[in-house]
């Protein structure tokens, strides 16, 4: 008999490698996988460029009216990994940069903009087999999600491995304080605004990966994604 698909949510802190191990699990799994990170990222990069953010005021207005312009879509590149597009265009590189990342957490504190990221992830995910990562997927999009993981790991280890990350993509010039400074401010901002702050859903499984290896993290997924199904049968 074909096993029953099930609803993945992977939330927790800025950088805990949430997006890699969703991905993976998901691969293994044959799931699909949607990065909601990336669609706050895309909507950030968007007002970046039509000049609706000043400092740390956004033009609400502006953006309000605009939403309904903004589509951002996923699709799969030569090596079968997704990537984002805002509007046609390919922004996998640039919703990564420092430029966005300093901004994001601003953008997803804005009802309208959660309203209409959640109303679009609760459509992607309607048909379950979907392995879903962010921040309030556990507690708001899909709080029936048979299988919960709350991620965690220091602040210094999480800035390494944003630092790290960065290096590698050819950025030179951040500082690890400059990355240190922006994963711990985006963690004040997400924890404490008002619309759908992050927490742990009181049925999440927690996993703290700060001192653990890809193998170990993989292997504690896939284990758990067992255990649920099978009881679910
Ligand atoms: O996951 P990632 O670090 O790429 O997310 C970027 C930012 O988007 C977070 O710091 C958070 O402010 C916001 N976010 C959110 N809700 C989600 C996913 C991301 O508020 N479901």
């Amino acid at each position: 008999m074909k096993k029953k698909k099930i609803t993945i949510a992977i939330d927790g802190y800025s950088s805990t490698g949430k997006s890699t191990m969703a991905k993976a699990l998901a691969k293994k799994i044959g799931y699909a996988y949607i990065d909601t990170g990336a669609m706050y990222r895309s909507v950030t990069l968007y007002c970046l460029d039509k000049g609706l953010i000043e400092g740390d005021t956004v033009d609400e207005t502006a953006l309000e009216a605009a939403l309904p312009k903004i589509k951002i879509t996923f699709k799969p590149n030569e090596e079968g990994r997704s990537e984002t597009y805002l509007n046609g265009k390919n922004v996998e590189k640039d919703i990564r940069s420092m430029r966005v990342s300093d901004k994001v957490s601003i953008i997803a504190a804005i009802g309208f903009v959660r309203r209409d990221m959640v109303r679009q992830q609760q459509a992607m995910g309607k048909n379950k087999g979907i392995v879903m990562d962010g921040r309030d997927i556990g507690t708001v999009v899909f709080p029936d999600a048979e299988m919960k993981v709350f991620v965690t790991a220091d602040a210094e280890v999480r800035a390494q491995r944003r630092y790290d990350e960065l290096r590698g993509k050819g950025d030179t010039t951040t500082t690890y304080e400059e990355v240190l400074h922006n994963v711990t401010e985006r963690d004040r901002i997400d924890t404490t605004r008002a619309e759908s702050p992050l927490r742990q859903a009181e049925d999440a499984l927690v996993l703290d990966n700060s001192h653990l290896t890809f193998e170990e993290q993989d292997k504690w997924l896939i284990d758990t994604f067992e255990r649920i199904t099978k009881a679910k049968k």
